[in-house]
């Protein structure tokens, strides 16, 4: 068998996504992968039709040769865009061994170890009133884990917004860092008030804090007993890990932004986290992502895949199909899909009681419509800023 065409496809049906579609010279045979980083979707698109010169003609089968040939051709190995693109080279070969087997992917990496995949979704708030109520909405849908914010995107530390420096840049968040450390445990400890101590709640600092503020917060939220807490540093901030870990018991993730094993060993092997939030689409694929899980299995690491609105139906199936197999799984994050999504991108994995299903149809069970992804273009997309009160860049 050869790979005779890797199609590109960039669309927007609501959020921006890369797509692939690795095509063979068996008749009706192809595979589908995703590619999308948010704010730098038309890099990885060009890094994949760079990749695609050294695809043709190659046999589609030969998954773990492909990856090693993707990831060691560069020279210049690894980072977040070379890695994304690699996935979704990956992600089309696993669908295209999947459909060539009549199995679904999870069967292909060993079989169901759990019949459903626990997830979590995201409660945000004005105030602590709304952020219960939003609570509520998500366990009244059956959900049994909820991420919970209050205030503006990046929490109440957001106290404003800066005007645009110049036209056509993205949106600057004001963000200081004393409201936010002050508001969170009070929110956690109006949450357990009203909701109690059962369901399983956790919280997102998105890097934002200085190693010693972090410390304090994971202190302080000790009593409220997180399911974890979420990025509480920058990944820059290794040495800073030992104090961060000393300070409490709270359960520590990090690792969305992670595009190496490399950056996840020191974590494993010092103990310094419990939950790990690498995810296929950005860490090289199906196959990166399982060996990374079991090299965090012998040192009590568990698996808390992001998912965030900028991850598209193929990636999210890999995660499913990857978090459905292994023995040290914790949690997956989840999102859902507009209508326009679900057009482009039919198949979509279904949540039941709080637990994502994998699909049972060979393969990932994602199709690509390329004519209804057509209709929605690509819009250019940066990150949003973060500065100081000053007009500084927020570094920490
Ligand atoms: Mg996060």
């Amino acid at each position: 068998m050869k790979i005779t065409e890797v199609k590109v496809i960039l669309t927007c049906p609501g959020r921006n996504y890369v797509l692939v579609k690795v095509m063979t010279d068996q008749p009706g045979l192809y595979g589908v992968g995703e590619g999308t980083i948010n704010g730098s979707e038309s890099i990885v698109a060009e890094t994949l039709r760079h990749m695609s010169h050294l695809l043709i003609g190659r046999d589609p089968q030969r998954i773990e040769d492909t990856w090693q040939l993707l990831y060691r051709q560069g020279y210049w190995r690894g980072g977040p865009i070379f890695m994304t693109a690699i996935a979704a080279i990956d992600m089309a070969l696993w669908d295209i061994k999947g459909k060539q087997a009549g199995l679904p992917v999870y069967q292909l990496l060993g079989g169901k170890a759990r019949e459903g995949v626990l997830v979590y979704r995201h409660a945000f708030g004005r105030d602590f009133l709304e952020c219960e109520d939003h609570v509520r909405h998500w366990l009244e849908q059956d959900y049994k884990v909820v991420r919970v914010q209050v205030g503006p995107y990046g929490g109440v530390g957001m106290i404003g917004e800066h005007p645009p420096l110049s036209p056509g840049t993205p949106p600057t968040g004001i963000y200081e860092a004393t409201p936010y450390l002050l508001n969170v445990p009070k929110m956690f400890a109006h949450l357990r008030d009203k909701i109690g101590m059962e369901v399983e709640l956790l919280h997102d600092v998105h890097e934002q804090l200085h190693p010693i503020e972090a410390a304090r917060l994971a202190k302080e939220l000790e009593p409220y007993r997180l399911f974890f807490l979420e990025d509480p540093l920058m990944p820059e901030h290794r040495e800073s890990w030992p104090m961060l870990r000393g300070a409490s018991t709270t359960p520590l993730a990090i690792g969305e932004i992670f595009s190496s094993r490399w950056d996840c060993l020191p974590l494993f092997m010092n103990k310094w986290i419990d939950f790990i939030r690498i995810c296929p689409l950005h860490i090289g694929g199906i196959t990166e992502a399982r060996k990374i899980l079991t090299m965090a299995e012998p040192f009590n690491v568990r698996s808390a895949f992001h998912g965030a609105a900028d991850m598209g139906p193929i990636a999210q199936s890999a995660s499913v199909s990857v978090q459905s197999v292994i023995p040290n799984f914790g949690v997956q994050e989840w999102t859902s899909y507009t209508e326009a999504t679900h057009e482009v991108l039919p198949g979509a994995c279904k949540v039941e009681n709080g637990y994502a299903l994998p699909n049972e149809v060979p393969g990932l069970g994602i199709d690509i419509n390329e004519d209804a992804a057509a209709k929605y273009a690509y819009q250019r997309n940066f990150m949003p800023l973060v500065r100081r009160a000053d007009g500084s860049m927020h570094v920490y």
